[in-house]
């Protein structure tokens, strides 16, 4: 973990505030008592420290990393009003809903309200009934917004997704340049940067556009320590993807797809075989959309088959498992994609299924761009394929990425460090391999693709065999012991190693290079890895939960707990979550509460949560225990 803050202890700490309760000065005992939470997440502590004494601050932390917590959990122990400007606006009503049942007075303001409804809220925003305001930043434009401001007693301006102020950013909305007006117009009111993703440049360009003053800068490891990543090997992909599906049928995953013919497809071949699944895509008429979404975060439906269009500003904790059906344009997208997976800090899935087609394909779209996108595009691919196909860690190769290192040893679950290929001694494959690229160039004058040499070497009878004469070289046929994907492997392998390259452009050919030349003459030894193994079952501890933290207890207990938490929150018009996340119903299985008291030191109940849904919890908890005894007994 890095963190970039400078060190002056406690500087510019208010002192002298009116002590009313604990909960208005410990934040430790103000996380119990708001949130449920004995401990902070990493960063998390110090942040609200640095909040809490009215700095200003920066702050880059992952998706699940808790960077609501950071301005919220001080929101409740100051008197005023902070101010959360955030871009998406289906995650306002959520996050809303989450404070208001923990018993934090919240609202928020949209385009989505209707007049009387705006009304009430502006009029309760005047007495000072809130605590926390959500605002989309166009809000910001319109007349009487800064004397309202004013007359609210503003304490804090907490600008989510902070990223979306910068032109270098990949996210970059103009309304977010407005907010470069706050600190004009408040010069007295602290900010608070956030966002989960920035390179270095927009690091500096947020900082610089909201002119933070002297800020502590904190930027968290964007390791996530609970998802395991995985590449599976495209044989037949759907039977592929119906097999890992059939064994996770009551967890929700989202599985995204290229295109929405192909999210179409894959949603009905699964509620074929009997996963439920709904359909996501920018196709789909707004209301179904919005409808099969809402299906999806509220537990009705496990499965979603979705377009990237699917994500932004959903904030559902529970999803067990992301898998990428075709393989995503860059490894950024990638990383954001499969972050969306295990929020709740329990173990998660990403998996990338992956075919020696899919780069050809993407390569395909590459060519309709402009001259000076096609150069950055194909970069990305190259980086992307370089992670689907090596052999190293994947999760270091994430990390990698955002400048961050990953010390060897410390991988928590990947396919190459946990279930590494064998490795084999190929130089007679290689050999049968480098010469018939050779002799295809010798006979022919020019260089073919990967395709077309494997064709050579498994001896298949095709037009262009026939038409080059091809069928007449000595490497003709020399390979046929060993499958086509195999071979098609190989070369990707010994491309990889150095030994071919592979030209860019959509009519991409493969040469042998001055290594692959020197291995070919002086005969060198070179080591393949074995083909992947299609799907295996899962490693055990990644789903029995047997080894420490959040397993999952009680199986037939946490489902009875899931099927009230659902009742409870179907009631309420919530999602699922905003009663008790994942993590919380796991702990309740596992350390079986008798007792309100027993129940308050579960993760997650806070003392709000304990008064209204304790009870019914503990109910479930005993009528659960009455059930096995009788079982038992009968
Ligand atoms: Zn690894």
């Amino acid at each position: 973990m890095i963190v970039e803050a400078r060190m002056s202890p406690d500087a510019g700490r208010e002192v002298g505030q009116p002590v009313s309760t604990l909960f208005d000065t410990d934040p430790k005992a103000a996380l119990k008592h708001h949130f449920g939470f004995d401990a902070f997440r990493p960063l998390q502590a110090d942040i609200v420290d640095d909040v809490l004494a009215g700095r200003d601050v920066f702050a880059l932390l992952p998706t699940g990393g808790g960077k609501s917590l950071c301005f919220q959990l001080p929101a409740v122990m100051r008197p005023g009003l902070t101010v959360v400007v955030s871009p998406l606006i289906a995650l306002m009503k959520d996050q809303v809903d989450a404070l208001t049942a923990a018993g934090i007075p919240a609202t928020f303001l949209n385009s989505t309200l209707d007049a009387n409804e705006a009304r009430r809220r502006l009029r309760t925003l005047h007495e000072g009934g809130y605590r926390l305001l959500y605002l989309a930043p166009e809000r910001l434009a319109l007349p009487h917004v800064y004397r309202d401001l004013e007359a609210w007693n503003v304490t804090r301006f907490a600008i989510d997704e902070a990223h979306c102020i910068s032109e270098w950013g990949h996210d970059f909305r103009p309304d977010y340049r407005r907010l470069a007006e706050l600190r004009r117009a408040f010069p007295s009111v602290p900010v608070l940067a956030l966002t989960a993703t920035a390179t270095t440049r927009v690091r500096e360009d947020i900082v610089e556009s909201l002119q933070l003053r002297d800020p502590r800068r904190y930027v968290a490891s964007f390791n996530r320590p609970n998802l395991s990543y995985r590449v599976v090997e495209k044989q037949n992909a759907l039977k592929q993807l119906l097999a890992f599906g059939r064994t996770r049928r009551k967890e929700s995953g989202i599985i995204y797809a290229a295109s929405r013919r192909q999210v179409e497809t894959l949603a009905e071949k699964l509620r074929e075989a009997g996963i439920a699944a709904l359909p996501y895509h920018a196709g789909l008429d707004p209301s179904e959309r919005s409808y099969n979404q809402e299906r999806f975060v509220r537990d009705d439906v496990p499965v979603i088959c979705a377009t990237v269009a699917f994500g932004m500003g959903i904030n559902k904790s529970n999803v067990r498992y992301v898998v990428h059906f075709d393989l995503p344009k860059n490894l950024e997208s990638y990383y954001q994609e499969t972050g969306r997976a295990g929020r709740d800090g329990l173990p998660a899935e990403c998996v990338l299924f992956y075919g020696s087609n899919d780069t050809a394909k993407l390569l395909g779209f590459i060519e309709e761009k402009e001259a000076d996108e096609r150069e950055r595009a194909r970069d990305a691919l190259r980086v992307m394929q370089h992670y689907a196909e090596g052999t190293e860690c994947r999760r270091a190769m994430l990390l990698e990425y955002f400048g961050e290192r990953l010390a060897p040893g410390d991988c928590t679950g990947c396919d190459n460090c946990f279930a590494p290929r064998a490795r084999f001694d190929g130089t007679v494959a290689a050999q049968k391999f480098l010469s018939n690229v050779v002799r295809v160039r010798q006979a022919s004058g020019f260089s073919v693709g990967l395709n077309h040499l494997v064709d050579v070497l498994t001896g298949r009878e095709t037009e262009k065999v026939r038409g080059w004469n091809h069928d007449a070289l000595t490497t003709y046929g020399i390979g046929k012991g060993t499958a086509r994907p195999e071979w098609i492997a190989i070369g990707r392998e010994l491309t990889r190693l150095g030994l071919l390259r592979q030209t860019p452009g959509l009519r991409s050919v493969v040469e042998l290079t001055e290594s692959g030349r020197k291995t070919l003459l002086e005969r060198r030894t070179v080591e393949l890895t074995a083909a992947a193994v299609v799907e295996r079952d899962r490693t055990s501890g990644a789903d029995d939960g047997g080894s420490g933290d959040g397993g999952p207890g009680d199986e037939e207990l946490f489902d009875d707990l899931r099927a009230l938490r659902k009742r409870i929150a179907d009631q309420r018009d919530v999602p699922a979550y905003v009663i008790f996340p994942d993590t919380t119903l796991r702990a309740m299985a596992r350390d079986v509460p008798a007792s309100l008291a027993e129940l308050r030191s579960i993760p997650g109940v806070g003392d709000k949560k304990l008064a209204d849904y304790g009870e019914a919890f503990l109910s479930a908890i005993a009528s659960r225990a009455t059930r096995e005894n009788a079982e038992e007994n009968a």
